[in-house]
């Protein structure tokens, strides 16, 4: 890992506890989320060299490393045609955005993912315990279900737009 990249993932894993832990976190930064399940086998399999040149840097710092982009960065927060949110790493079908609501987050977050589009398991990091959700199809990490979501599911899947990719609906 570059300077670089160490400190960009620093960043906006700061930015993050801040937004949703409302503390100053940096006392609290650790290397590298704790996963349950680290190597679950997907359909798609890539090298880390493979998904690094289709990538961008930013992608692959988020789906291949579990990093999380700063709130309120995401083009996606303002997107209101209809249509379905892609996996940024396979194109996968994930959301669609008749699911998205304004959580107030800075993250783009949805009630439901469509049907057998997402897989979850527990993340230890952070010294809590949490829901990440990943693209079934590819592993790529997307983001966190949180139980304080709208009806009809009361789930928050708190999602990493830069994970995403948008393909409006025909007209
Ligand atoms: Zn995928």
């Amino acid at each position: 890992m570059t300077e670089l990249n160490r400190s960009t993932k620093t960043l906006s894993r700061r930015a993050f506890l801040q937004g949703v832990l409302g503390v100053g976190a940096s006392t609290l930064l650790v290397s590298y989320p704790v996963l349950a399940e680290e190597a679950k086998s997907f359909p798609i399999q890539k090298t880390a060299a493979e998904w690094k040149q289709q990538l961008t840097s930013a992608q692959y710092a988020v789906l291949r490393e579990h990093d999380t982009e700063r709130p309120n960065t995401s083009p996606f927060l303002h997107e209101k045609r209809a249509g379905i949110f892609h996996c940024a790493g396979c194109n996968n079908e994930l959301y669609d955005i008749a699911t998205k609501f304004e959580s107030g987050t800075g993250w783009p977050s949805f009630y439901q993912a469509l049907d057998g589009a997402v897989g979850t398991q527990s993340d230890r990091s952070w010294f809590v315990t949490r829901t990440e959700v990943h693209c079934a199809d590819c592993g790529g990490h997307l983001g966190h279900i949180f139980d304080d979501g709208p009806a009809p599911t009361g789930k928050r899947h708190c999602i990493n737009g830069v994970a995403l990719t948008f393909q409006p609906k025909a007209a």
